[in-house]
């Protein structure tokens, strides 16, 4: 068979995974809770299966779902979305991004991503018979950041899409209402569109803002915004997710859509939206998080790893100059086997060949965890 996807092997957070479990590593690799969701998260889905929600949901996801999903973006975003026609449950945030670029890229249209970035939005855009035109973050001693002259000069007629990601998986940065607004006056009077994946969109620290394009009005008008509820509740293995546009964009979405999976799990779907009712558990998130994010950072702070700005995610980027001078994948392959503590290397978020020296931890870990790790990461 000719590969549709010749560059592409198994993914980095599957490889890490397996080599944490064959070295006995704790497992700081791949981004996933090692503590269970809410309890009535549980119960809510058990009754949604006792009560007989157990056939297929509407194509779109169900009502009650997209209902409970408008209201929230509109509190929080001051966006009004018409749950019948705008809002989509999918399977995750990763089919709502591959079916949102299915949706709107035709052959040879690029694609403009900024890397690092997410594995899954290039051979996305590779399946459409898209062409992917990367744009590199600037890193310094700040850390990262998006150089929206390099994304500008990026842009050429055949640019159909620009994706963004805040806050921002591998480097935990953010970005913030001048980053949008300079977004804003590259795609402003273009036929442009946005897909702005903000499945981190409850981990941002500190008391700042999460700036959502879908509070954007120019951003908006033209954005595809893809969340997650495995990022949001603790449970990354449910897969479901949704995708907000305007309306004449979630047609073109839809059509795909039903195809991928015609629809998503319906008693998950009404067990979300029931626990919905309650704010209580993304408005506590933030504290959540960043109470980890603290307790790491400090413990981090007695090793010889320095520690780049933890804004959103729940990952922290480090440096290691001081300690090797292997690549970052042979880095995070060391630490796994001799250290017993699983990284990612951030060179796997790059189309080309690219060596920053920096490993990416997940610190959505329970507290004994992330303190056995410090405990083996202050020996190296
Ligand atoms: N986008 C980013 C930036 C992510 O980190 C993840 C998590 N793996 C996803 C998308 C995919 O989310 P989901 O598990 O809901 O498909
Ligand atoms: N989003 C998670 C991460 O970045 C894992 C996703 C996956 O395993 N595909 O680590």
């Amino acid at each position: 068979l000719q590969s549709r996807l010749p560059a592409v092997g198994t993914t980095v957070f599957t490889l890490m995974s397996a080599l944490a479990a064959e070295h006995g590593a704790v497992n700081l690799g791949q981004g996933f809770p090692d503590f269970d969701c809410d309890p009535r998260l549980l119960d809510a889905v058990d009754a949604a299966m006792r009560a007989g929600h157990n056939q297929y949901a509407p194509m779109t996801g169900l009502p009650v779902l997209r209902e409970a999903i408008a209201a929230k973006l509109a509190a929080l975003y001051g966006h009004a979305y018409d749950a019948a026609t705008e809002i989509t449950i999918t399977a995750g945030a990763t089919q709502g991004i591959i079916t949102a670029i299915l949706c709107a890229v035709h052959p040879g249209d690029e694609v403009i991503v900024i890397e690092p970035c997410y594995d899954s939005y290039q051979p996305s855009i590779t399946l459409a018979g898209g062409v992917p035109v990367p744009v590199a973050m600037r890193v310094d001693a700040g850390g990262y950041s998006v150089p929206w002259d390099a994304v500008a000069a990026a842009v050429t007629p055949r640019t159909r899409m620009i994706v963004v990601n805040t806050p921002h998986n591998p480097t935990g940065t953010i970005l913030r209402r001048a980053d949008l607004d300079a977004l804003a006056a590259i795609v402003d009077g273009t036929d442009i569109l946005i897909l702005s994946d903000e499945v981190y969109e409850h981990m941002v620290y500190d008391g700042q803002p999460h700036a959502s394009v879908s509070r954007h009005p120019v951003l908006a008008a033209r954005a595809f915004v893809v969340s997650s509820f495995g990022k949001t509740y603790h449970v990354t293995g449910w897969k479901v997710g949704y995708v907000a546009a305007p309306a004449p964009l979630m047609a073109e979405f839809r059509k795909v859509h039903q195809y991928n999976v015609f629809s998503v799990n319906t008693p998950m779907q009404a067990g979300l939206a029931a626990f919905m009712r309650d704010p209580a558990p993304w408005r506590d998130l933030p504290a959540f998080y960043q109470r980890k994010r603290d307790l790491f950072r400090a413990g981090l702070a007695n090793t010889r790893f320095t520690l780049l700005p933890a804004d959103g995610t729940y990952f922290q980027c480090v440096r290691y100059d001081g300690i090797s001078d292997l690549s970052e994948s042979e880095f995070a392959q060391w630490l796994t086997r001799e250290i017993k503590v699983a990284a990612i290397p951030v060179s796997a978020f790059y189309s080309k060949p690219t060596e920053s020296g920096i490993v990416r931890f997940c610190f959505a870990k329970k507290d004994e965890t992330l303190n056995g790790a410090l405990e083996r990461l202050a020996t190296v």
